[in-house]
């Protein structure tokens, strides 16, 4: 049966849901904050770029939408490490022919929002949400012409990280919020590496690029003009650099030259950039609740916003929309039931994601230098060439498989048991017995994945 849907916020998330839910038939509308960012590059908001990987790409394909999608990636197969020294380094990130789709967060939007119309969703933007009335089913939202109500029928909360859906639904009795964030110490800035002559790509372009510098870190990815987008991660202060030590270019500059001396031709002015770009924050939040009986739930970065070092908060996103139609799939048009078992599902998949990007942050800034590490590396490389069918990373259940992030995580757990045997004593991968380490597959990780009947293909879109 077809209902009125209304999804609060058009960011990448809520504009994905937006067709997904038009093109079953269901009554769409979705107000927006800002301005159309079809029509204003300002009001486009931040201007990262942002990986896609298995689960965003399994959203884009139920929406119909994923060989146009595709078009506007760059693919990226590993990380190219920059050390001190400026020596560089590729990590391959799993099997041939896994990759990663670096996209413009800005483009990908306008492609959904464009995508969602398409479907029959009507966007109102420059409606910025101010509360919500569950009871009696109204939003009120401020606009140029002053507050405006709407009333709704069946509410998504895809407003972002700092959701005004989501305070108003885990608001308790008593009228405290129930929600938390657990700040990270470090803070982000986006720098520009501008492209090469006749649009060529300065460096490898199918490459995460990474600095990795113990407390601190630089990445830059690629888009599909020749330019990177660089982040920098630095703690927002108490040590030698940090956010709070870096106020003026000359600072900025000593940075780069101490810290990431390869970086510096390829990003001419980057002090002034450096100075001017907004510092953004990281934290991963926690709410006491994602739904309201039959009618509201939140999605995305509203119910779960994380750090980004997994690259998985849209894609998380994405699979929640994913989610949300096998429940109404399951549950035809009992919505109580769809959104029960949507939150029962997502919520501990989210909480899992969530942990685990925090530990990606210490893998990427400081574990992928050390030298035991790599060797982990190496040895995991070993066996999921070895044993493709039979062994994959966690990383790669995470990035290339559908299996819910909760039992990536519990994977994760036994194979560092068994990785942590393998290397014990060992020199090199070239010395690893290939009979021991069949055998330590067969003791631990194919238990595991034969109790949750895990797939490990990679999912291949089409
Ligand atoms: P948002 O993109 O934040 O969209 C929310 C929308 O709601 C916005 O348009 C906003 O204007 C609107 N809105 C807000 N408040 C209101 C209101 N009161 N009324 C009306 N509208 C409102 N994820 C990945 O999957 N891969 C990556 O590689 C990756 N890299 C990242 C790098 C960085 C540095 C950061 C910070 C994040 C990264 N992420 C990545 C995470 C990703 O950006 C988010 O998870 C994703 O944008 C969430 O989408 P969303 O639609 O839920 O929220």
């Amino acid at each position: 049966m077809s209902r009125k849907i209304t999804i609060v916020g058009a960011g990448l998330v809520g504009s994905l849901w937006a067709t997904l839910a038009a093109k079953r038939g269901h009554s769409v509308e979705v107000f927006e904050k800002r301005l159309d960012p079809r029509k204003s590059a300002l009001a486009a908001g931040r201007s990262i770029n942002l990986v896609i990987t298995s689960r965003g790409l399994h959203g884009l394909e139920r929406a119909g939408l994923l060989q146009d999608a595709l078009a506007l990636c760059v693919p990226v197969y590993g990380r190219y490490i920059h050390t001190l020294d400026s020596q560089t380094r590729f990590q391959p990130y799993g099997r041939e022919g896994d990759c990663n789709y670096s996209v413009s967060r800005t483009g990908l939007n306008r492609f959904l929002i464009d995508a969602a119309e398409r479907a029959g969703a009507v966007f109102h933007f420059a409606q910025g949400l101010s509360e919500v009335d569950f009871d009696k089913r109204i939003l009120r939202f401020s606009t140029a012409q002053g507050k405006v109500d709407h009333g709704f029928e069946l509410l998504f909360g895809a407003d972002g990280a700092a959701s005004v859906v989501r305070k108003e639904l885990v608001r308790d009795s008593s009228g405290s919020i129930q929600e938390s964030t657990d700040w990270l110490d470090v803070d982000y800035k986006e720098l520009l590496i501008p492209p090469g002559p006749n649009g060529s790509f300065p460096v490898e372009k199918n490459a995460l690029h990474i600095w990795p510098r113990g407390s601190h870190m630089m990445m830059a990815l690629a888009n599909l003009d020749g330019s990177f987008t660089v982040t920098l991660y630095l703690p927002k202060s108490g040590s030698e650099v940090a956010f709070d030590r870096l106020k003026s270019p000359g600072s900025v500059q000593a940075l780069f030259e101490s810290q990431f001396p390869d970086a510096i031709r390829l990003m001419p002015g980057y002090e002034q950039q450096f100075v001017e770009n907004p510092q953004g924050v990281l934290g991963n939040v926690h709410c006491s609740r994602w739904t309201r009986g039959d009618r509201a739930a939140l999605l995305g970065d509203a119910a779960h916003a994380i750090v980004p070092f997994f690259g998985q908060g849209m894609n998380s996103g994405f699979e929640d929309c994913t989610v949300l139609l096998d429940c109404l799939h399951r549950h035809g048009d009992d919505w109580g039931s769809v959104l029960a078992t949507y939150e029962s599902i997502q919520r501990e998949n989210a909480q899992a994601i969530a942990t685990m990007a925090v530990e990606n942050w210490v893998e990427m800034r400081d574990r992928v230098a050390d030298p035991q590490f790599q060797l982990r590396k190496q040895v995991e490389a070993f066996l999921e060439r070895e044993h493709p069918t039979r062994y994959r990373s966690r990383y790669g259940m995470i990035a290339y498989t559908l299996i819910p992030y909760r039992l990536a995580q519990l994977a994760g757990h036994v194979q560092e048991k068994m990785l942590a045997e393998l290397c014990a004593g060992l020199e090199s991968a070239e010395k690893l017995d290939p009979a021991k380490a069949l055998a330590s597959l067969e003791k631990y990780f194919e238990p595991f994945v034969q109790k949750h009947a895990l797939s490990l293909k990679a999912y291949r879109p089409g």
